[in-house]
C-alpha cells in the first residue's frame, strides 16, 4: 500500500475542492509513492508528533489542521513549524491535512461531534451554495442506458441519500454529417434524424472535468452535445455546521454538563441560561462562531462552537444557549473519522492515534 492510495481514500471522503478559500488542506510535506509503514492521526502536527511518528515506524501523519498555512521564502528551523518541516524530510515522513474540506463534508468533523452528542436527524446548519452543476446531454435510444450508468459512476445524480438520479425524455435530433465527418449514423452530406434521449442529471462543479470526460468517451457520437449548467441550490450534502435533535429534551445545565463531560472539557463557557429545554441543538467544531446567525435562524435551541469572541456573546439570551467548549475539545474526535476512512487500506497495527495532546490552552 503506498501512502499516495491512502491519500486518495481521504480525498474520496472529504474532497479538496470543498476547503474554505482561506484553507490550505492537502499534502504539506513528503512523497506519496513510497510504501506506507504506518499513519500516526492527530489534530496539530507539533515536533513531539513528529517524534511520535519516528518512535512508531509510521511515514505518514494525517493532521485535521495543516501544518503549513502560507509561503516561505526560508526555512532555517526557526519557529516549530519550520522545525516540524526540517525534522518531517529527514524522517521522510509525509504529512497530510484533512482541514475545513472534512469540516464541510458530509460525516464529516461536526457531524462526528453530533454523534457524540448522541443527535439524530443530522443535517448540514448552512449548506455550500454555487457548488452544484446540471449536466444535460442527447444520447441515441440504444446508448442512453450505457452513458446514464457512466454518468452515475462518474459521480452524477447524487441528491441526499438518493443516487442514480435523472431526468430522460424522448425525442428527435437532427444533424448533417460534412465532408471528413465520420458520424455514428446517417450518411455524410445528408440531413439525419436520430431517436434520441435527453439526460438531466446533477454534478458538483469540481467534477466537472472528469464528467466530461467519461461522457466524451462513453457517448457514441463523434461530437457528443452536452450542455452545463450553473444550478443556484443550496448543496445540501456539504456545508459548515450541523443540526440534530435530542432524542428527549433536556434541561439546559443538564445538557451542558453533559457535553463538558463528553468533550472533556477544562471550561465550558455559555450565555445567560433563560430556562428553556434543549432539544434542537446547533454546532460547529472549532472556529464556529461566524455561523451564529444561522443557528439562532435554525431554531436551534444551543449553539455549541469551539471558539467564540467575547463581544459575540452580547445580547443572544433569548435567542440561544451559547455554549464554548474549546478548538481542541471540540474536534478531538475527529481522528476517528480518519480512521474509519483508512482502516480497509491498513493494518490496525499500523494505523496509530496520536497521544501526544497538542492543545496549547491549559486550565488552571
Ligand atoms: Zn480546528
Amino acid at each position: 500500500m503506498k501512502i499516495k492510495e491512502v491519500v486518495c481514500a481521504l480525498e474520496q471522503f472529504a474532497p479538496l475542492p470543498l476547503q474554505d478559500g482561506f484553507d490550505n488542506a492537502g499534502l504539506q510535506i513528503g512523497l506519496t509513492d513510497a510504501e506506507i509503514t504506518g499513519a500516526l492521526l492527530c489534530l496539530d502536527v507539533t515536533e513531539a508528533v513528529i517524534d511520535e511518528a519516528i518512535a512508531l515506524g509510521c511515514n505518514l501523519i494525517i493532521s485535521h489542521h495543516p501544518l503549513l498555512f502560507k509561503g516561505y521564502k526560508s526555512i532555517t528551523g526557526k519557529d516549530y513549524i519550520e522545525r516540524c518541516i526540517i525534522k518531517a524530510i529527514k524522517n521522510e515522513i509525509a504529512i497530510y491535512a484533512s482541514h475545513t474540506n472534512l469540516d464541510n463534508a458530509s460525516g464529516g468533523v461536526n457531524f462526528k461531534i453530533a454523534e457524540k452528542i448522541g443527535l439524530k436527524n443530522v443535517q448540514i446548519l448552512a449548506p455550500k451554495e454555487d457548488h452544484l452543476l446540471k449536466l444535460v446531454t442527447y444520447v441515441p435510444l440504444t446508448h442512453a442506458d450505457n452513458v446514464r450508468n457512466a454518468l452515475f459512476i462518474a459521480g452524477c445524480g447524487h441528491i441526499g441519500n438518493y443516487d442514480s438520479c435523472s431526468y430522460n425524455s424522448e425525442g428527435k435530433g437532427t444533424f448533417r454529417a460534412k465532408e471528413g465527418a465520420t458520424p455514428f449514423c446517417g450518411t455524410v452530406g445528408e440531413l439525419h434524424q436520430e431517436a434520441e434521449v435527453r439526460i438531466e442529471t446533477i454534478l458538483p462543479s469540481y467534477k466537472k472535468a472528469e464528467v466530461v470526460k467519461v461522457l466524451i468517451s462513453v457517448h457514441p457520437y463523434e461530437e457528443p452535445v452536452y450542455d452545463l449548467y450553473p444550478v443556484v441550490n443550496l448543496w445540501m450534502q456539504a456545508g459548515a455546521g450541523v443540526t440534530g435533535y435530542l432524542e428527549k429534551p433536556e434541561a439546559e445545565l443538564d445538557f451542558l454538563k453533559r457535553i463538558k463531560r463528553i468533550f472533556n472539557v477544562g471550561c465550558l463557557k455559555h450565555n445567560e441560561p433563560s430556562g428553556r429545554l434543549i432539544q434542537k441543538v446547533a454546532l460547529c467544531g472549532g472556529a464556529g462562531a461566524f455561523l451564529l446567525p444561522q443557528a439562532i435562524r435554525s431554531k436551534a435551541d444551543v449553539f455549541i462552537i469551539g471558539e467564540m469572541k467575547y463581544h459575540d456573546y452580547f445580547c443572544h439570551e433569548a435567542d440561544i444557549l451559547i455554549a464554548e467548549i474549546g478548538h481542541y475539545e471540540s474536534e478531538q474526535y475527529t481522528n476517528e473519522i480518519i480512521h474509519f476512512v483508512i482502516r480497509d487500506l491498513l493494518a490496525n497495527s499500523k494505523i496509530h492515534i496520536s497521544k501526544t495532546n497538542t492543545n496549547p490552552i491549559k486550565y488552571l
